[in-house]
């Protein structure tokens, strides 16, 4: 696993150093332009906002260009619902409008129809009649040459003659598709005759029924950076292998120096108890396990968003992780932390209890309210202060108060004094209780003198609590979230992620008392209540809150029982 230091950092790197290279032969002319290719069959997760936030800063920082193209070779996955919401969440984690407009390989087809004719022509691509099964048992293995379709050695009248049969609709699915022909016996997999064209008689979300064939992504996927012009194709680490593929398409098309995209490969991002993977994301859904794809415990950008997960939070992360060469997981309480020093700074201070339990103040002035001033963020003095009304019936959090304290437990229990937050110090006196012997009110006083947080005479307190006046609290709900995976690494021991799935990960707390002033928080805020974390107010839901982290920072302790390991 990877900690926090031996990842390089991303101002310098092996991509990079690769730029700076081609800047200085001038290989593209000077040029820089990158893309994010994403294949619209879902929505994106945090792993594709590394590959955009990449792309995305390689091009800012050198001057150059950055495009979105959306991979739509597979017309049965893809649609335009996730072409429209991949685009909003890209704007919402880079927090502009993309300069340019989106570009879809659809828009392709017809180019790359014609240099699949080209290379038929040329005698280095070839219609097979067999079957996909029969076509992938002939493939071969490692040390284990393929062996060759009988179709293999078809004359080139012929190929043209079937291809154009194949794209005017005279076969069916599965009937016959359009190999490279390269080596059956090449040491790269990727090699062996590899596979251009599938019919599929579906209808294409842009393309409608204009064809009936679809370009795999390993013919798509090069030529579409070179019709772009991309000079630099960013990848991860999985098409290295197909990188030998992609440049056998651009040496037959003759496509050479400036106009010749170059492929570099980075590691995919992984964190520990979490899948990546849009089809293991949709089968979360289509389980019911999560509500979504924008459920916050979703590692999606949706679900972060709705987390309240702040975008710059998830851009320094990037920025922070770099890029590397080798595969890594990062514990997702790196991430966290990025979140929650984010949030530390931009988020307002309330309070809020979540489990209230009723305190009454016996010596305070009956129907007396007293307000209160408070600190929005104490690390942003420009947020200023706000009023809170204190009066004589509050509540406070159920685990604040024990009756039967455990040493080290110093917050209120009887005889014992704490202080209010922004109130006063008050010491418990009596315990009220249901039939059950639950404590259901909690009869204080409080002592005048410390207004002030403070008592004249100097005696210590050794907790501070939180609370709400009872009769000006607001009622609110607060949804929480445990990791949607109990184990760092899902699957691992039984190799289906989805066995390690935590059907508990989330609960809803009904309920909730908050100060006054929360109700005029906008939708979508985020704020700290005090003592308990941070939580964004949903954008719809009224007064529900969603916990985004809590405030202890895990990963402290994680860094600091590594250096004790
Ligand atoms: P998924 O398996 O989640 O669908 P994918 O790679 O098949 O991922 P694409 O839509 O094809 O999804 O990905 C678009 C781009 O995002 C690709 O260039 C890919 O390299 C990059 N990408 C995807 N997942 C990660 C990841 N975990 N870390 C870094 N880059 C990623
Ligand atoms: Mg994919």
């Amino acid at each position: 696993m990877k900690s926090q230091d031996d990842v390089p950092s991303k101002k310098s790197n092996f991509i990079t150093d690769q730029i700076d290279a081609d800047i200085q032969s001038g290989r593209f002319n000077g040029r820089v332009q990158t893309r994010f290719p994403p294949e619209p069959n879902g929505y994106l997760h945090v792993g594709h906002a590394k590959a955009i936030c990449l792309n995305h800063s390689i091009a800012k920082d050198y001057s150059g260009l950055f495009n979105l193209r959306y991979d739509d070779t597979n017309p049965v996955t893809e649609n335009s619902e996730f072409v429209t919401g991949m685009r909003e969440d890209i704007q919402w984690l880079l927090e502009e409008d993309l300069e340019s407009t989106p570009l879809h390989t659809s828009e392709y087809f017809d180019q790359l129809y014609a240099w699949a004719e080209e290379l038929i022509m040329d005698g280095k691509a070839y219609v097979d009649s067999q079957d996909g099964e029969t076509i992938s048992e002939q493939r071969g293995g490692f040390q284990e040459p393929g062996v060759n379709s009988p179709y293999r050695d078809r004359s080139i009248e012929e190929n043209l003659g079937l291809f154009r049969d194949m794209r005017s609709g005279k076969f069916s699915d599965g009937e016959c598709v359009l190999r490279a022909k390269i080596s059956m016996s090449h040491d790269n997999m990727n090699m062996r005759d590899p596979i251009m064209y599938r019919i599929r008689h579906e209808n294409h979300f842009r393309t409608g029924g204009e064809w009936c064939i679809y370009p795999t992504y390993d013919w798509a996927h090069g030529q579409s950076d070179a019709i772009e012009k991309v000079t630099h194709s960013l990848c991860s680490l999985e098409f290295d292998s197909h990188r030998e593929l992609y440049d056998w398409f651009l040496d037959q098309l003759g496509i050479e120096g400036a106009d010749r995209p170059y492929q570099t490969e980075f590691a995919r991002l992984n964190f520990t108890h979490t899948v990546l993977s849009k089809r293991l994301l949709k089968h979360l859904i289509e389980e019911k396990i999560v509500d979504g794809w924008d459920d916050p415990r979703m590692p999606t950008l949706r679900g972060f968003r709705k987390r309240g997960y702040p975008a710059t939070a998830i851009r320094s992360f990037c920025e922070h992780i770099g890029v590397a060469r080798t595969n890594g997981t990062h514990e997702i309480e790196l991430l966290e932390s990025f979140v929650r020093n984010d949030l530390n700074q931009s988020a307002e201070r309330r309070m809020a209890v979540l489990n209230p339990l009723r305190v009454t103040i016996t010596n305070w002035p009956e129907g007396h309210v007293e307000m209160r001033t408070a600190v929005n963020n104490p690390e942003d003095d420009s947020a200023g202060n706000r009023e809170i009304p204190f009066s004589g019936s509050l509540f406070i959090e159920r685990d604040d108060f024990m009756e039967n304290p455990e040493p080290k437990y110093y917050r209120l229990s009887p005889g014992r004094e704490v202080r209010l937050r922004y109130g006063y110090f008050i010491t418990c006196n009596d315990v009220v209780k249901d039939e059950e012997g639950n404590p259901i009110e909690i009869l204080c006083t409080y002592d005048p003198e410390t207004s002030g947080g403070k008592a004249p005479d100097g005696r210590k307190i050794k907790a501070t609590i939180h609370w709400v006046s009872a009769e000006h609290a607001i009622d609110g709900s607060v949804a929480l979230y445990e990791r949607l995976f109990s184990t760092e690494h899902p699957g691992d021991e039984t190799g289906e992620p989805l066995d390690d799935v935590n059907l508990e990960s989330k609960s809803i707390l009904e309920g909730t008392k908050l100060e006054p002033s929360i109700g005029d928080l906008p939708p979508g805020s985020i704020v700290q209540f005090e003592r308990l974390g941070y939580f964004h107010l949903d954008e719809e839901a009224p007064l529900l809150f969603h916990k985004t982290v809590g405030l202890r920072d895990e990963w402290a302790n994680i860094v600091k029982r590594r250096k004790n390991a």
